[in-house]
């Protein structure tokens, strides 16, 4: 290893070998954790090891990384802003870049959203939302509306209310659920992205409100694509009828764009292609380009004027790194390129090559189901991936992917070339064959 990679005195085992010892890492065991790959840097699409080997990365860092790597405006935003001020505290205090990025994501999100609250991490935002949710009904009076209606195979994070209504059985949170707070769960969407729309589907839905409607205080779902429940593409129809329905019984819609909110869905929102707007809405991931962490929780003006207009007359959070103003001006920039860059060309020439080259592994042995939709790819395997073993395979192949599940799915940067991606889908191809191995979590 070439110790000023990484400006540290150990040698790659050594390090290795401490965080082996000592560190967590993402659903990951203490005792006999996965293997990890040391990165020196990431430039581009490209996570280059500490060993010298360059990989071109499938991940986008779990949705985040949408520009790519050590991208020049991101790092000249986040300089000029340490220049001035890395953090200070947003109680009582206030600042250009939270103010500008909120004037910049008002003009873009569902109409009707017109109050930002900032928070560190996507599970903060969901948090948040569903407080807001349940102060909302305090206020107005409503002391019955207290639990959250959602659909089977969703996720929302790893907090505690977050994860009440996280899929209760195929998520990763079954071993807490004595602990956790009761919610209803619906079936899953039914009908595919690109199915015709099984209008039955509405019916049990609206059949389950009408009978438990004055006990809900939100409908909470990832609008059209639910990712780390199981990576799948639902019909717009379903979309659009949740959100009359939430409307004809007055139950506030949360929407979870965490992972699908700036492109990734070909919409700049996933809401998009439903033409709804929510009441609540959570963005975090690729909100500062995969740079640092920060999210945000919008609502509308009916939500938060209701909250604040009665006893206590204030909501009740306020994260001390709230707003942060080095992650604002980053997710600022970030924004901006996005706005500028011409995402959509982007992510619809990913689509394309995605749609060419992994459709046909629907014919491949030991294949369930491929889907595309925008700048993400799944390959639904009939069996649970051997994740340690595959990922070698792809490691050695230069490429970074994480299956998990059955699944093996890329979202790559949406600046990644064709032949990157052809790259990237020559190792999806390589590794489809013979996958059989244990199930692990994606975030
Ligand atoms: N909601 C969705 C839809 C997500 O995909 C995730 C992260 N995988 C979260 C919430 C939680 O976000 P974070 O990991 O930033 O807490």
């Amino acid at each position: 290893m070439n110790d000023s990679a990484h400006g540290g005195n150990m040698t790659e085992q050594e390090l290795l070998e401490f965080d082996r010892a000592h560190l967590w890492h993402p659903y990951t065991s203490a005792a006999a954790p996965l293997a990890c790959y040391p990165v020196a840097r990431a430039d581009g699409v490209h996570l280059q090891l500490l060993d010298g080997r360059r990989l071109i990365d499938g991940m986008s860092s779990w949705w985040s990384a949408i520009h790519g790597y050590n991208h020049p405006a991101l790092n000249a935003a986040m300089t000029a802003q340490i220049g001035r001020m890395s953090h200070v505290m947003f109680g009582g205090l206030t600042h250009e870049p939270a103010v500008e990025l909120a004037r910049l994501l008002l003009g873009i999100v569902p109409d009707g959203l017109e109050h930002v609250f900032f928070s560190d991490s996507g599970s903060v935002a969901v948090e948040v939302a569903m407080k807001m949710a349940l102060q909302y009904w305090h206020a107005r009076g409503c002391r019955t509306r207290h639990a959250f209606v959602t659909v089977r195979r969703g996720y929302h994070g790893d907090t505690w209310h977050a994860m009440s209504v996280s899929d209760p059985d195929t998520g990763m949170h079954a071993i807490f659920n004595q602990n956790l707070p009761r919610q209803y769960f619906l079936p899953a969407p039914r009908s595919g992205f690109y199915d015709s729309y099984d209008a039955t589907e509405t019916d049990e839905v609206e059949a389950f409100l009408r009978q438990h409607h004055e006990s809900i205080a939100a409908f909470i779902l990832e609008p059209i694509v639910q990712g780390a429940g199981g990576m799948r593409f639902y019909h717009p129809d379903y979309l659009r009828q949740v959100r009359r329905l939430c409307t004809e019984y007055g139950i506030l819609l949360v929407a979870d764009e965490i992972a699908t909110g700036f492109g990734r869905t070909g919409r700049l929102f996933a809401c998009e292609h439903a033409a709804v707007a929510p009441d609540i809405m959570c963005v975090g991931k690729a909100l500062t380009g995969g740079c640092l962490t920060l999210a945000a929780t919008l609502c509308t003006r009916e939500v938060a004027h209701t909250i604040s207009a009665a006893p206590p007359g204030v909501f009740m959070h306020g994260p001390t790194f709230m707003a942060n103003p080095l992650a604002c001006a980053t997710a600022l920039a970030s924004t901006r390129l996005l706005l500028e860059g011409g995402w959509q060309g982007n992510v619809a020439r990913i689509e394309t090559i995605l749609k060419e080259r992994l459709l046909p592994l629907r014919r491949a042995a030991g294949v369930a189901d491929v889907r595309v939709l925008g700048a993400i790819g799944v390959v639904e395997m009939r069996e649970p991936v051997a994740m340690a073993q595959i990922q070698r395979r792809l490691v050695d192949a230069g490429v970074w992917l994480r299956p998990f599940g059955r699944l093996i799915y890329t979202m790559p940067p949406y600046i990644i070339s064709p032949d990157d991606l052809h790259r990237l889908c020559d190792g999806i191809h390589a590794v489809t064959a013979g996958t059989a191995g244990t199930a692990d979590g994606a975030a």
